[in-house]
């Protein structure tokens, strides 16, 4: 018996740097660690992917979803793929691979079923409609003009947050709410290498920042301090909140087909965010703002955590909009002489009617903002659905499956 050798084959997992607009979805989605990243690429280890797919449905560029079959003894080593700035060519398929292991390069690999790793929807709502990607690549960028910048944040606070609308003109640039683009901020980082894009969630509608206009708007805060609040300028958003009227900006994108919003009139939007994560939030609100006359019925409601009302984004506009058409709740961690609040703290007080909420079928569920805050709104919204007798786990894997729960946290 010439039985194929099929330990000597491998379809190694690689991630294209062209692509990859390195917003850390898949190390972070990875269940078995077997994704790394430093400042120039995201790259996965050979000899620990085991090809399971959890990273592949939640990419918004689709970078992740690229596969080489080669011999194991030749797999691409982490090191050797942190210096790529373009992906390696297939080259000839070995002979001896087995059927479930002889992709070939250009394959379509169908993401696999949604594993238990991911805790979000990576399916789109039903009635979403559907998104154009990746139109405007590394390699081929657009450009957009800046038609508007000013900043939404008290002057008096350190938080200097920004609404920047960018024009693409009569380049076709066709987003939805819930998608983002990514901005290549010119110059180069330390190791002499151009910078890759910087994604950023649109804060617009789909029919422009100001209706029937080519235009997109971003919600950008001027980061001044790293992690660990050593003091640093960070590249775009500086970049970005410098830029004047007339400016002209190189753009890639745009990206993400499962943040999206139900498109059918009676489709509740339970939306949870934090600072700068109220872009997606502004979006879709703005969105069914403008489709209200035209028949939308769902309900809208809102937990929104800043420091303070200083900081809060789009405080004011938000505020008046009419209580009938959005249930808003404000939650501010560092108002002087007041307990520190979150968002989850708002969404308890709140609980009969997010549990109301919980039980609707045409409920969707979207999340936007820290990292810190996913722990915390997935045990609040366990909390309220048990509160009510709902079993959470079922519950739960119903809203992922049926692309009712997004969650974008950086
Ligand atoms: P921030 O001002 O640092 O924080 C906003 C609020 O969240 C503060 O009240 C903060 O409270 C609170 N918070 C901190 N930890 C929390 C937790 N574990 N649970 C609930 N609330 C918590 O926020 P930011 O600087 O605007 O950052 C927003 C995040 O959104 C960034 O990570 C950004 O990358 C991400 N994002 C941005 C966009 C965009 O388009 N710009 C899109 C998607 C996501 P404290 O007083 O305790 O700090």
């Amino acid at each position: 018996m010439n039985a194929p050798v099929s330990i000597d084959v491998l379809k190694q997992h690689l991630i294209d740097p062209e692509i990859c607009i390195r917003c850390n979805t898949c190390e972070e989605t990875c269940p078995i660690d077997a994704i790394t990243h430093d400042e120039n690429n995201y790259v996965v280890k050979a000899d620990t992917c085991n090809g399971c797919m959890a990273c592949v449905p939640p990419c918004p560029t689709g970078a992740i979803d690229n596969w080489r079959t080669l011999l194991r003894a030749d797999a691409y080593g982490v090191d050797e793929q942190l210096t790529w700035d373009v992906l390696p060519t297939q080259g000839a398929v070995p002979a001896a691979t087995v059927a479930t292991e002889n992709a070939e390069a250009g394959d379509v690999i169908e993401p696999g079923p949604q594993t238990d790793t991911v805790r979000g929807s990576t399916v789109p709502p039903w009635s979403a409609a559907k998104p154009y990607v990746n139109l405007y690549t590394h390699k081929a960028p657009t450009t957009a003009t800046v038609v508007g910048n000013y900043r939404l944040t008290d002057a008096t606070t350190d938080s200097a947050i920004h609404h920047i609308v960018l024009d693409f003109g009569a380049t076709p640039f066709p987003v939805l709410e819930g998608q983002s683009i990514g901005i290549l901020p010119p110059g180069v980082s330390a190791d002499g290498r151009v910078h890759h894009a910087r994604q950023y969630s649109i804060a617009s509608p789909r029919d422009g920042e100001r209706p029937g206009y080519n235009n997109v708007s971003l919600t950008v805060k001027r980061v001044v301090q790293d992690h660990d609040g050593n003091a640093t300028a960070g590249v775009c958003s500086n970049y970005l909140c410098d830029l004047k009227k007339g400016d002209v900006v190189n753009v890639i994108g745009p990206f993400g087909g499962t943040f999206l919003m139900p498109n059918h009139p009676n489709s509740h939007l339970l939306m949870i965010c934090t600072g700068t994560g109220s872009a997606p939030m502004r979006a879709m609100t703005e969105y069914r703002r403008r489709r209200r006359l035209k028949g939308a019925t769902g309900k809208l409601m809102l937990f929104f955590g800043a420091r303070t009302k200083e900081e809060l984004p789009y405080f004011g506009p938000l505020t008046n909009l009419p209580k009938d058409f959005i249930d808003t709740n404000l939650a501010f961690s560092r108002t002087p002489k007041q307990p520190k609040r979150y968002v989850q703290d708002a969404m308890r007080e709140r609980a009969p009617d997010v549990a109301q909420l919980l039980k609707d079928d045409n409920t969707h569920i979207y999340v936007c903002g820290l990292k810190g805050m996913e722990d915390g709104v997935l045990q609040a919204l366990k909390e309220i659905a048990e509160g009510q007798g709902l079993d959470w786990d079922v519950l739960w894997q119903r809203l992922r499956k049926e692309g009712r729960l997004h969650l974008e946290t950086y």
